[in-house]
């Protein structure tokens, strides 16, 4: 390629990523290779092995062309990325990518529209190692800077925010942060590098539940950090040192799942839009948190950064109480009652967001549901969410 070649587009990187012809051997899609024990010819050739270990078949435990595909795949979809790492569920993956960078008498700065099991991880290892956690403002931008004390080594970002959906400013958090040669780390799993490509945005390591959006089919658990050239090296060897894994079988069926990621997050993109859309002319309906709506906290600088919506998003109910919520929940038809999101299947969720805050107060109108729209016919999951405002407005 010459310079002047465009870069290529995300849906034909998807098709390539990962795919070394030493890895898949000329077979499509890289095979699913199951290992602990490697065996050497000799004592010789087990020490050259031992002097590179990461370049090379080694030990199972630092995995097998299956692993290294997938996370291969991962970091050439990440513009800026010098290499991922992969762990078995998004939470591992969060607590790795913090305690890679993090030590005791450190202050980390957390957003406080984060993913619950992130704040118990600060409250329950964190603090207990002598790592001190301040939660901000979603929408503090580049006000952050106001938070910063001589002890602060990290931010944590997740933006949209979630259950409440707040899109954060990154590029003007991740310049103050740059400026003072704080760490920035984001959970990007709601929109995914194809469209917030973090790292070009000024993130140091970016972080996905794959057990969303990448697997895609509900069937396997999953997580991945993804790291800048300064980065990498530190989370390697804090990732080698707690022994994560993940097992052959979950990586293929990452690697899967990934080759479609395109196509599934416009259908989720659109059927979510459309759903949302319906939602907000609905007079059982307070509000809708999406981040492509103008009424999203945040959303002109979703219009800005992101390439796309996908399909998570709540809604605040007028009024009503949680029995009102729970009829409307239990009989809909096409939406299962479940945690996690990201498959082809849509799900609906009763979430209670003002009682996670500390740093900000968050009010509603009434309770609060999230939904993940799938796959399905959007006219069909609208008809359905009908049924339901109206088990509601009967008042459970
Ligand atoms: C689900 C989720 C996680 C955790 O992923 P698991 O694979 O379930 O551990 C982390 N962050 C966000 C935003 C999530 O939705």
């Amino acid at each position: 390629m010459t310079d002047d070649t465009p870069p290529l587009r995300p849906a034909t990187r998807i098709a390539a990523a990962g795919r070394r012809k030493e890895w898949t051997q000329g077979i499509v899609n890289t095979p699913v290779w199951r290992a602990s024990t490697i065996l050497f010819d000799s004592v010789a050739d087990l020490r050259r092995a031992s002097a590179s270990p990461n370049d090379r078949l080694y030990y199972g435990r630092r995995g097998t062309p299956t692993q290294w595909s997938l996370a291969d795949a991962l970091t050439e979809l990440e513009p800026g990325a010098a290499g991922t790492m992969l762990y078995p569920s998004g939470v591992a993956a969060i607590a790795m990518a913090l305690l890679s960078v993090l030590k005791p008498g450190d202050e980390l700065l957390m957003v406080d529209s984060a993913y619950e099991p992130t704040r118990a991880f600060c409250r329950n290892v964190l603090a207990p190692m002598g790592i001190t956690t301040r939660f901000y403002d979603p929408l503090a931008g580049g006000a952050i800077a106001d938070l910063f004390s001589d002890a602060t080594r990290a931010i944590f970002l997740e933006s949209p925010g979630s259950l409440t959906f707040e899109v954060q400013d990154v590029p003007a958090i991740c310049a103050a942060a740059n400026a003072r040669g704080i760490v920035t780390l984001l959970d990007n799993t709601w929109a995914t590098p194809l469209y917030f490509p973090a790292l070009a945005k000024g993130v140091d390591l970016t972080i996905l539940a794959c057990t969303k959006y990448i697997v895609g089919h509900s069937d396997a658990m999953l997580g991945s950090v993804t790291a800048t050239a300064g980065h990498f090296e530190a989370l390697r060897r804090t990732t080698h040192q707690f022994g994560q894994h993940v097992g052959p079988d979950d990586a293929a069926l990452a690697s899967r799942g990934l080759r479609t990621l395109d196509v599934r997050l416009r259908q989720h993109q659109a059927g979510a839009l459309e759903v949302a859309r319906w939602l907000e002319t609905h007079p059982g309906v307070a509000r809708v948190l999406h981040p492509a709506l103008p009424t999203c906290p945040g959303h002109a600088i979703w219009a800005r950064d992101f390439a796309g919506s996908t399909g998570l998003f709540a809604f605040v109910l007028q009024g009503g109480d949680d029995a009102a919520r729970a009829a409307l929940i239990d009989g809909l038809d096409h939406f299962g009652i479940g945690f996690s999101w990201g498959g082809f299947e849509s799900l609906a969720l009763p979430v209670d967001p003002a009682a996670i805050r500390s740093a900000t107060r968050w009010q509603a109108e009434g309770p609060v549901v999230r939904l993940h729209i799938g796959l399905e016919d959007p006219a069909d999951l609208i008809a359905d969410l009908k049924r339901g405002l109206d088990r509601f407005a009967a008042g459970g």
